[in-house]
This record gives structure tokens, C-alpha cells and sequence, in this order.
């Protein structure tokens, strides 16, 4: 499946926030948007009030960049949201957040969404006990996610695992590396900066 492959910097930059779509760097004084906190490109600095559909098409494009997903994965998850009970934008982070490369991250097992996104296609994570090397493989409530004891070996993984972060409240770190999806997390332990009903506006139409 085709994959953005350019310079995900001027993505953050084109949103006007940060998306954090490179580990380490997002939090470093080498953050482009900390220094160029405008839109790339020649007229980047001269952008005009946004339309209500250019409000939307953005919200829309946040939301799916932040999570590394194309256009048609993307727009898979909102026909599934919409199919759901509740409200289609929570039912749309929600479906988003429970992929494995989402949780992976999220456990700070991975530096970020595209790392995390390799690793699992690469075989390092275990579903309730088994090999799952598709990023997009979606997680439920009460599944066990663990990293392999083979991986856990590399010096890949413990100079990830030395680093320590704060795991949302909706997924549990156990021991030897193995932790729970509790329940899927509700949209106020969903960090991403967008408005959904912008993005449900949008496909709407
Ligand atoms: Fe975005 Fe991270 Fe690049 Fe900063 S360093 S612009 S937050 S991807």
C-alpha cells in the first residue's frame, strides 16, 4: 500500500501543530516546527483564514497523519465508525487507536507511530501469545500485547526499553514485558489535537 514517504517535518508544519511523528527529535530543540512554525512552501507564511471545508479537509488530514494512515485506510476506519453504536468521531479515534502499531507506541515500546509501525511488520510483538506482524491488526479490550523474548534480547529493544514514559490508562504493563488493553480508551485519553466532528463534517458531504 502506497506510503507517504516525504518529509513528515513539513506535515506537522503544514497542520500548524505538532504531531510527533519522530520520537526523540519532537521534544528536542531541533523540532521544525519549534523553528518554522509555519506552512512549508513559498507562500507558507502568507496563508489566508481558512474556509469551513478547508477547516475540515485539515482535521481530516491531521487525524490521518498523525496516525501514519492513507487516504483510503482512513476512510475504511470511518465507514466502520459510522457502522458502529455511538457517536461516529469517538467510534473513529477509538477504531484508530486500538491498531497494534497505536498500542505498540502508545506503551512506549516504539519511539513513534512510523517506528512502531516497522517493528511489528518486522515480528517483534505477540497478540494473546502469537506473532502479529500487521501494524493494522486492531486490538480489543482484555487482548494481551507482549513484546517477543527473542526481540527482547537486541540492543534495539533495550535501548528502547531504558526509556521511560507514562502509559495511558486504558493499557497495563505487566511483567516480562507483557501488557493488557484494559478497555478501549475513551476520547478524553485520546491525545490527538483535532476536532472529530470536523472530520465527520467532511466525509459527510
Ligand atoms: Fe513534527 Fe516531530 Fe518534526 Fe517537530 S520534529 S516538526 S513534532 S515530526
Amino acid at each position: 500500500m502506497a506510503r507517504y514517504t516525504g518529509a513528515v517535518c513539513k506535515l506537522c508544519r503544514r497542520e500548524g501543530k505538532k504531531l510527533f511523528l519522530k520520537g526523540e527529535r519532537c521534544t528536542s530543540s531541533k523540532c521544525a516546527f519549534e523553528r518554522r512554525s509555519y506552512a512549508p512552501g513559498q507562500h507558507g507564511q502568507g496563508r489566508k483564514k481558512l474556509s469551513e471545508y478547508g477547516l475540515q479537509l485539515r482535521a481530516k488530514q491531521t487525524a490521518r497523519r498523525f496516525y501514519g494512515l492513507n487516504e483510503s485506510q482512513f476512510h475504511k476506519y470511518f465507514t466502520m465508525a459510522v457502522r458502529q453504536a455511538g457517536v461516529t468521531g469517538d467510534n473513529l479515534l477509538k477504531i484508530c487507536e486500538s491498531r497494534l502499531d497505536n498500542v505498540v507506541y502508545s506503551l512506549g515500546w516504539a519511539s513513534s507511530r512510523a517506528e512502531a509501525r516497522q517493528l511489528v511488520t518486522h515480528g517483534h510483538y505477540l497478540v494473546n501469545g502469537r506473532r502479529v506482524d500487521i501494524p493494522s491488526y486492531l486490538c480489543k479490550a482484555g487482548d494481551t500485547v507482549a513484546i517477543s523474548k527473542s526481540s527482547l534480547e537486541s540492543e534495539k529493544f533495550k535501548a528502547i526499553l531504558e526509556k521511560t514514559g507514562v502509559v495511558p490508562e486504558w493499557l497495563e504493563i505487566g511483567s516480562d514485558y507483557t501488557a493488557k488493553v484494559v478497555a478501549l480508551p475513551t476520547r478524553e485519553q485520546i491525545s490527538v489535537p483535532v476536532e472529530e466532528h470536523l472530520i465527520v463534517e467532511f466525509y459527510s458531504k
